[in-house]
């Protein structure tokens, strides 16, 4: 079977209780996440859903606004999922358990010692 690398995998045991687990095979990552601001976009940031493993913002090139709902963000605005991310540390509650922490040169140079920039790194 082939190696789907940006998917979480999701299993369901025989009780029904389901398990995520983020895949941590990334690509290498030079655009900023326009949801965290964190340097996790390869491509320079052109990654048509490529999911940030920090946030779980997929990307979407579609939207052209921060305030138009993303299909590919089951409806998310851009806008809620930067207040989700600062409130609960993902886009949805539900999908902190897929996110990893960030690394120390994820954080864009210039806000390395800005607040809220380093409350999530794993160093
Ligand atoms: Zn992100």
């Amino acid at each position: 079977m082939e190696d789907y690398k940006f998917l979480p995998t999701v299993n369901n045991d025989s009780m029904g209780n389901r398990q995520v687990e983020a895949n941590r095979k990334e690509a290498f990552a030079d655009g900023t996440c326009p949801c965290c601001g964190y340097i996790t976009i390869p491509n320079q940031g052109d990654a048509v859903a490529y999911i940030c493993p920090i946030c779980f913002w997929e990307i979407d090139l579609f939207i052209n606004s921060e305030s138009e709902p993303s299909d590919q963000n089951n409806g998310l605005t851009l806008k809620q999922a930067r207040d989700n991310f600062a409130a609960f540390g993902a886009v949805s509650p539900w999908l902190k358990q897929c996110c990893r922490a960030a690394k120390a040169e994820e954080i864009p140079k210039g806000k390395r010692d800005r607040a809220g920039f380093n409350k999530n790194v794993d160093v």
